[in-house]
């Protein structure tokens, strides 16, 4: 969709010009941009402040050299980052990534996406990001360990737990969590909220793990009750095995759907009659094996080479792996074999051309800023946790969650409504997430 601004489209040359060939966050800034069209007209105060033009510079950006020894005693290097995109309205927050593809770009689109989402959450949490180009695949307890111990050695004076706030993500679970926790705390001798995704014993938060998926799940089905569908004896797709796609496969499973395909990086498995989700938790969650071992034990089940995985037919598609796994392509096929609701679980996983085909063709489309938004808002919960020094039930985590999703899907709903998009949660979600940290950059003057 063009935009038709002159304010934006200048702002977006100014953008393009200065993160030059930054393509995930150039696609990040400008889906954006395509529903802040809907409003900008009507608020010139934020024009003439400059809002937009601040909001797509981060307030801070980092890079550091993580050096580590492998077990080979090879010295190795990678590059850390920490990018601390807007403070508004809460301390930076945001997960870590690790993984070979991590670049500028990649963390400057994820912090950016990370702004509206944490705003969506209603809690007061800004948008951050980070991670390393590091490949925890393969690498020896030993070898991570020393990995997480140099890159917090740097990052421990960027951080704190009313500054910036780091959790997990790809590559980043309670085993890294915890490594970096550990050196945080011997560095310096403070046992603090400084990393969300912490294990139970040191203050981590119950629902925490299964919160992004479990959220996934509550966000979907909201928005499947407007047009009177559930999950109930529906066929659903869902890309990755990570932490999000086996938390969400677990929720909708509960909410009595039938989880027919899983994928990795390298394939995915179809299992018609429902996948057996212990065995997949054991393979990736203990094991961190490999999804093609399934079809050797489920031998109902095939293991397909390849990313053919939205090519099956279903009712729901949960995209939860990784940034434009989805294709345009892809959006066809799941359109012509039925699908009637996509729900994004990882950060950005359909490209701008899928979504307008979902959009265009009445698809019931959740997007990530709004439906993964569960993860980080139990961590938000943590931080509660953490300060008031309690622990709260996994009841009563899991009920706030509840509500934070429910809460998102109508703020976002009547948003796309009284903003000219009735329907369209793209739009929805950018503007409602939007008009809080612009709001409150407002309230701050120029700074
Ligand atoms: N990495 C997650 C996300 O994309 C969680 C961030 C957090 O818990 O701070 O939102």
């Amino acid at each position: 969709m063009p935009v038709t601004s002159a304010y934006l489209n200048r702002v977006f040359a100014d953008v393009e010009k200065r993160n030059h060939g930054e393509k995930e966050f150039l696609q990040a800034v400008k889906e954006v941009f395509e529903s802040l069209d809907l409003i900008i007209e009507k608020r010139p105060d934020l024009v003439k402040a400059g809002i937009i033009d601040r909001l797509v510079e981060p307030e801070r950006s980092i890079s550091f050299r993580v050096p580590w020894v492998d077990d080979q005693g090879i010295l190795r290097v990678n590059r850390g980052y920490r990018i601390q995109f807007n403070s508004a309205i809460g301390p930076y927050k945001g997960g870590l990534r690790f993984h070979p593809s991590v670049n500028t770009s990649i963390i400057k689109f994820l912090g950016f996406e990370q702004i509206f989402k944490n705003s969506l959450t209603s809690l007061p949490i800004g948008g951050a990001k980070g991670g390393a180009d590091f490949d925890p695949k393969g690498k020896s307890d030993g070898e991570v360990m020393r990995f997480c111990q140099s890159f917090m050695t740097e990052l421990h004076r960027h951080i704190d737990a009313d500054t910036d706030v780091p959790a997990g993500d790809i590559g980043v679970g309670v085993r890294e969590i915890g490594f970096l926790f550990g050196q945080y705390k011997r560095i310096t001798n403070r046992f603090a909220g400084i990393l969300t995704g912490k294990g139970l014993s040191y203050g981590g938060s119950l629902v925490r793990t299964e919160a992004t998926g479990y959220g996934l799940c509550y966000f979907t089905e909201e928005m499947l009750n407007q047009r009177g569908k559930s999950f109930k004896d529906t066929p659903v797709l869902i890309s990755g095995s990570g932490n999000v796609a086996i938390f969400a496969a677990e929720k909708a499973i509960e909410m009595g759907a039938r989880v027919i395909a899983l994928s990795d990086s390298n394939g995915f498995i179809h299992a018609p009659g429902g996948i057996n989700l212990d065995l997949v938790k054991e393979i990736k969650l203990v094991k961190r094996g490999r999804l093609a071992e399934y079809a050797d034990v489920e031998r109902s089940a095939t293991y397909h080479e390849g990313r053919g995985i939205w090519k099956l037919q279903c009712g729901i598609a949960l995209p939860c792996a990784t940034q434009n796994e989805l294709d345009e392509e892809d959006a066809a096929a799941l359109i012509k074999n039925g699908c009637f609701a996509v729900a994004e679980g990882a950060n950005m996983p359909s490209v701008p051309g899928a979504v307008e085909r979902f959009l265009k063709a009445g698809i019931l489309f959740g997007p990530a800023k709004a439906a993964n938004a569960g993860g980080v808002a139990t961590s938000a919960l943590e931080m509660s946790q953490n300060s008031i020094r309690l622990s709260w039930t996994f009841i009563e985590v899991d009920q706030r969650l509840q509500e934070i999703m429910r809460n998102i899907f109508k703020n976002i709903h009547d948003a796309s409504a009284a903003y000219g998009a009735p329907g369209n949660l793209v739009a929805g979600a950018n503007i409602a997430g939007f008009l809080k940290v612009a709001d409150a950059m407002l309230a701050y003057g120029v700074v």
